[in-house]
């Protein structure tokens, strides 16, 4: 790192030529900072919109008009008994939780916006135990939902009534890693910073990360198919997820565990649950392809004032980084004031857009230089207009957390209406244009962030409280427009128990349909994840 400095001292005095160019580093103001009874399950502060019952095809004519709707009603799923309640004990010694304190934050969902009324936890440590207990569930027709590090936004992590809630944070186990091909083998409840934390000790990294990773379980990573702040560089786990083991609802452990980047025996079946919302199986290892850990890493905090700058810098830089770009996220001047006002976050530019540039490369040296031609480039043809770059942990930390920090910032600004969708980049920003124009003073703020690499964006609405007019403003509206601009209704997100019935928007209904078949000839009975995922009309 020290030998990085002068260069970086040398691009700031070249670039610091360029009017409005900022790059004192404002690191003070950013620091990081029984029979048992059930009643049913409550969806807290919305009142979301579902559609029951009927097919749907995908056109414009026939698309869904989602009406608001309660919970879907209970299934006919048995009720847990002191008999089931002995036999999770006698296979889990000490691991049944059914004390109501201890169970609250696992009903309720990270954003306080759903809770169910379990009240059984079981917190096996081995994929036999899963196995065992998903066996009797399944003899015993009882529902489970299956649950990582409850950071879940869409309401899939928690159950909606009564279902038992089988949490993998026990199965924290890191199985092997080998240095040689970067293969980490590990349990499906390791949390995603601690395998970050393990690999850079050994020079890699995680293929993935997010802001939630000092809690999220790799096998909820797995599960929802997230995406975050480096599938612009490393592809989807998809692409980096090489083998799962996944118990299925009938208790048999199927081993996928490869650990080959080449594999054409038959179907990739592991894909099938990458992103299956714990509606198929339930994840209990993984092995993942990890990349070595960049010798150098330069993060840029660039300000714009259009977002057709924003998109022009984005072409820009993909030209001229090249290789070595790892990320390109961005934020609007409203979460800018939401980190101010709610996290005390100072922002050390302001423009109407902010975008964090992250490039990851093998050569400080090379790499600095490219970023020096990038930013001299896009401050001379006026795309960019103020910036600041960090080559130093703790400032590349500081400067992360701007845009990782977005998230909690809503949380504080009141009850947050969240949308996660892909567009075609051009179009990304201009969803927010509307819903602002449409809502008007209604909302408390209408934001959008993201991951404009990945054509992703977050648009987030907040109110004081729970505001059903609000919402009639915003749903179907936010569907229909992304349905009609070619974009999916959830990019990275999940559909979880709040968007399920939106599927139609996103995907043919023979498509749909072929998952509901998937669905019955994996679990029969549906007793894994009910109310998630699958639209209603497509429930065993
Ligand atoms: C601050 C913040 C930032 C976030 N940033 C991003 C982001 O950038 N990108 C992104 O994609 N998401 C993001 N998320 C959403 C969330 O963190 C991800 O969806 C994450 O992958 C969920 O992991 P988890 O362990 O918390 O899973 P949970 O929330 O516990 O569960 C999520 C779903 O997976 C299922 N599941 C969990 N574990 C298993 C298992 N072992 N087997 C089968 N099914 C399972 C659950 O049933 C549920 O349906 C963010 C959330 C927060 C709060």
């Amino acid at each position: 790192m020290m030998g990085t400095l002068p260069r970086m001292l040398k691009l700031r005095a070249v670039l610091g030529r360029h009017q409005n160019l900022c790059w004192n580093f404002p690191s003070q103001a950013l620091k990081q900072q029984s029979c048992l009874s059930s009643r049913p399950g409550l969806l807290l502060g919305s009142s979301w919109q579902c559609e029951v019952g009927s097919k749907r095809h995908h056109t414009e004519a026939d698309r869904p008009k989602p009406a608001p709707a309660a919970a879907p009603d209970r299934l006919p799923f048995s009720r847990i008994t002191e008999e089931d309640l002995a036999f999770f004990r006698n296979i889990l010694p000490g691991r049944v939780v059914t004390d109501p304190d201890l169970l609250e934050s696992n009903n309720e969902d990270w954003l306080k916006s759903v809770r169910g009324s379990s009240e059984v936890l079981l917190r096996p440590q081995t994929s036999q135990e899963v196995s065992q207990i998903l066996k009797y569930c399944n003899s015993r027709n009882l529902a489970v939902n299956p649950q990582g590090g409850n950071t879940g936004l869409v309401g899939g992590s928690v159950p909606v009534y009564d279902e038992i809630i089988l949490s993998t944070a026990l199965m924290n186990h890191i199985r092997s890693f080998d240095s040689i091909s970067g293969i980490l083998t590990c349990q499906a409840g390791c949390v995603l910073e601690d395998l970050s934390l393990y690999l850079e000790q050994r020079d890699h990294i995680m293929p993935l990360d997010l802001g939630a990773k000092g809690s999220c379980h790799i096998g909820g990573n797995v599960a929802t198919n997230a995406g975050g702040l480096r599938l612009l560089r490393y592809g989807s786990l998809h692409g980096t997820v090489l083998g799962l083991e996944v118990v299925l609802a009938d208790g048999q452990v199927l081993d996928c565990l490869a650990t080959l980047r080449k594999d054409n025996t038959g179907y990739d079946l592991k894909q099938l649950f990458i992103g299956s919302e714990g509606t198929l199986g339930v994840i209990t290892a993984a092995s993942i392809l990890c990349p070595r850990k960049p010798k150098s890493v330069n993060v840029a905090f660039l300000g714009c004032e259009t977002f057709e700058q924003l998109l022009k810098t984005f072409q820009l830089c993909r030209g001229m980084l090249g290789e070595i770009l790892s990320a390109y996220e961005f934020l609007d001047s409203e979460c800018m004031r939401l980190l101010n006002t709610h996290l005390k976050l100072t922002n050390p530019v302001h423009c109407q857009f902010y975008i964090v540039i992250e490039t990851s490369g093998s050569e400080p040296t090379h790499d600095e230089e490219k970023l020096h031609n990038f930013l001299e480039e896009a401050m001379t043809s006026s795309l960019v207009s103020e910036g600041t770059v960090a080559t130093e942990d703790s400032k590349i930390k500081a400067l992360w957390s701007l845009r990782e920090r977005v998230t909690e910032a809503l949380a504080h600004d009141g009850y947050t209406y969240k949308y996660d969708v892909s567009l075609p980049v051009e179009e990304l920003y201009q969803l927010v244009t509307d819903m602002r124009e449409r809502v008007g003073g209604r909302a408390k703020s209408v934001v959008g962030y993201g991951h404009v690499g990945d054509g992703n964006l977050h648009l987030n609405i907040t109110s004081q409280a729970k505001d059903p007019a609000l919402l009639a403003d915003i749903e179907p509206f936010v569907y229909e427009w992304t349905a009609k601009h070619r974009g999916s209704i959830s990019a990275e997100h999940g559909l979880g128990l709040k968007k399920r019935n939106y599927i139609y928007y996103s995907k043919p209904s023979q498509a749909v349909a072929l998952m509901g078949q998937i669905k019955a000839l994996l679990d029969p009975k549906g007793i894994l994840n009910p109310y998630k995922t699958l639209p209603d009309d497509q429930k065993p």
